[in-house]
């Protein structure tokens, strides 16, 4: 593996220090992150998002030697979803808490730096647990996003404010819990509330001053923004949706993006148009021309880092009705052809691969059992709807039509991220397997308010499991060995040049798999359900491997009968770290 960190090294001499430009993180680290084990700068373990480390260390033969290393609790009253990514650098490892906190932490004692706790006002809405799925390493600073929908840069070293500007009005329902993306010294957000009528919209900021450099908004006809002048509208005005709706459309990028270095194009998601009720947003008459399909909500974007300008689009639920947000990551791969493609889980139940070079639809397949919205996917990429498996119209009872759905709102998968593999080339989807009653009731739109029309209980299908982390071939969405959880998946999965397959399960395991087979070689039990995302990393010639413990997230507030199924399991917020023994990494 020395060769990884000879790489490393010598990045930062020539296009670091020597460069002139940016002291610390430079963009060539950013671009380098996934093939230097040495560190981890990104949230995705590089920007493409796989989650793959090229470390080999610790493999299937020697899993049994990975112990404790060292604990480090987030402490206080705030123990709550713990869905953060941890950031390796300079021998501190830097993570975010609950409550918008973050730690910097010595990475080989456990011992607190310092940290930082943002103060939230009184009023914040954010619909899902006051979660945050980590920061963003540049420069001599680390961003990261809070929940009062404000963005921070702090000092690598101290901790200390170098800025701290606002995305967006977290009275009207807007807050922030991704994790941000850097690309070419530009920090780039997107926003959350997509239940409360905002409008989605991703922006991009000087990570110097924080100085917005341009804003994009997702849903059409609002107008984007370059170095402070109106730029261009998104879309069309009323193309795609009728009358004034456009107005509180949806669409939040509440799970960030990925940047494809490749094409140069960031990709985010955008979530459910707003709101949930359909029939609101469906084909006006036909003088209205609109077709009902409400862009660019429940889609994804190709976006020009440089000007916000929109490249492609690709929407995966056109007049979305069951609140299956498109904003699920999309991960740069090359598949076994040499072809280059995107892949992404939806919330809708398929596994989707695009094309690389203009986002064009490739083929889809689903990845849970029993949907019953959708027949499957057409030759474009539109779904084939079952149109009695659409909630019915409340029209003129103050309630429509009940229907049963597969998925449940909660997704096929949610915002918990997978892992491709470069030695198998499969993906590794942490996957739910449930159903809900959905129905659609009258709504109008009022601000700071919930804006969905809908009501609707989560139930589970099988008695045997609702979780189940599947291994799936992008070339044919075979799905190759499936990892069956009583209790739902919620967090994220890495893989390994060793044969790993790592994620853990809200019952408190943190688990590593067989890439080939999905048998359980080793596990962990960590106190409290997992639903963050491990990392790996070499340092002072050893494999360590990392993940925060602490259950929360949408399951236990928003899971209906599945929540209570749950409601056993203990919260927490504990940062556990392990590590291959030197004398152990050759032992089997
Ligand atoms: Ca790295
Ligand atoms: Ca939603």
């Amino acid at each position: 593996m020395n060769r990884f960190v000879t790489a490393a090294t010598a990045a930062i001499v020539s296009f670091g220090l020597a460069g002139g430009a940016v002291a610390g993180v430079t963009e060539e680290d950013l671009l380098n992150d996934a093939a230097t084990p040495g560190d981890v700068l990104t949230n995705g373990m590089g920007r493409d998002l796989q989650r793959y480390s090229p470390l080999d260390t610790l493999n299937k033969d020697n899993i049994q030697n990975l112990f404790p290393a060292w604990a480090f609790s987030f402490g206080g009253e705030k123990q709550r979803g713990q869905e953060t990514q941890p950031l390796i650098y300079d021998g501190v490892m830097y993570v975010t808490g609950s409550y918008s906190r973050m730690y910097a932490i010595d990475l080989k004692s456990g011992e607190e730096l310092w940290q930082y706790d943002a103060r939230l006002p009184e009023g914040i809405l954010p619909c899902c647990d006051v979660i945050n799925r980590g920061g963003a390493i540049y420069g001599d600073n680390i961003y990261f996003g809070t929940l009062d929908a404000r963005i921070v840069a702090l000092d690598l070293k101290t901790g200390d404010v170098k800025w701290n500007k606002k995305i967006a009005d977290y009275k009207e329902g807007y807050s922030y819990t991704a994790a941000p993306l850097i690309v070419n010294g530009l920090v780039i957000t997107g926003n959350s509330g997509g239940e409360f009528g905002i409008v989605g919209e991703v922006q991009a900021r000087d990570a110097e001053t924080g100085d917005l450099v341009w804003t994009r908004p997702v849903i059409e006809g609002h107008m984007g923004t370059l170095n402070g002048e109106e730029s261009t509208m998104t879309g069309t005005l009323n193309a795609t949706w009728p009358g004034d709706m456009w107005k509180t459309g949806g669409g939040a990028t509440w799970l960030g993006g990925s940047y494809d270095a490749d094409t140069d194009t960031l990709v985010f998601g955008t979530g459910n148009p707003a709101p949930w009720n359909s029939h609101l947003r469906g084909a006006g008459t036909p003088s209205e021309g609109n077709t009902g399909d409400n862009l660019y909500a429940a889609s994804r974007l190709g976006i020009d880092p440089a000007t916000g300008e929109i490249k492609w689009h690709f929407q995966t639920t056109p007049r979305e009705g069951w609140d299956f947000d498109g904003v699920n990551e999309v991960v740069s791969f090359t598949d076994k052809d040499g072809n280059k493609r995107y892949a992404t889980a939806d919330r809708n139940g398929y596994f989707y691969v695009l094309n690389r070079e203009d986002g064009a639809f490739v083929n889809a397949t689903p990845f849970v059992s029993n949907i019953t919205w959708a027949e499957g996917i057409d030759e474009t990429g539109r779904p084939i709807f079952v149109e009695d498996a659409r909630p019915g119209n409340p029209l003129e009872a103050d309630k429509g039509e009940m229907v049963f759905s597969v998925p449940s709102f909660l997704g096929g998968k949610n915002w918990m991220p997978m892992a491709h593999s470069q030695k198998t080339g499969m993906f590794y989807v942490p996957s739910n397997e449930w159903g809900m009653d959905i129905w659609n009731e009258p709504i109008s739109y009022k601000k700071g308010a919930a804006y969905l029309g809908a009501g609707f209980t989560i139930k589970p299908i099988f008695e045997s499991h609702i979780g189940s982390l599947k291994a799936i071939e992008p070339e044919t969405g075979d799905i190759k060995w499936d990892f069956q959880n009583d209790a739902p998946l919620w967090g994220g999965v890495m893989t390994t040049a060793g044969g790993l397959v790592f994620f853990g399960t809200p019952e408190g395991e943190f688990i590593a798999l067989d890439d080939e087979t999905g048998e359980k070689l080793w596990s962990f039990q960590t106190g409290s359900g997992i639903v963050g995302q491990p990392v790996t990393y070499e340092f002072e010639g050893e494999q360590y491997v990392t993940i925060v413990s602490g259950w929360g997230g949408a399951v236990p507030l928003w899971g209906g009968e599945v929540a209570k199924k749950v409601n056993y399991l203990n919260q927490g917020g504990t940062v556990w770290t392990f590590k291959l023994p030197k004398q152990l990494a050759m032992a089997n």
